[in-house]
């Protein structure tokens, strides 16, 4: 009995959140920030001129933490004190959750 776990409740990665990572061609504007499509070329008409101190290039849509859809606009979310989504107005809807 040398690592006193009596309760015996092992940990999975089922309670720990971990973001999946971003499709290609979207970037995270800043550490803990939105989710947006980003290119260093003008991919599409849609897509604007951006410069910012961590990212220059092209910036599309922003994209849903949750849903992982590209949305017109994405809204924080704080599901917990670690936890922070942008979510899509849909997504925002259900209340954050999954
Ligand atoms: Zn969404």
């Amino acid at each position: 009995m040398r690592n006193g776990l009596a309760h015996g409740n092992h940990r999975t990665n089922d309670d720990q959140y971990s973001p999946p990572m971003p499709p290609k061609g979207v970037r995270r504007m800043w550490e803990g920030g939105p989710l947006r499509q980003f290119s260093d070329t003008q991919v599409s008409s849609h897509y604007v001129g951006y410069s910012g101190p961590i990212l220059k290039g092209y910036a599309g849509s922003y994209v849903c933490d949750r849903c992982q859809r590209p949305c017109a606009g994405v809204y924080p979310s704080h599901p917990s004190e670690t936890q922070r989504e942008w979510l899509c107005g849909g997504c925002r809807k259900l209340g954050g959750k999954p």
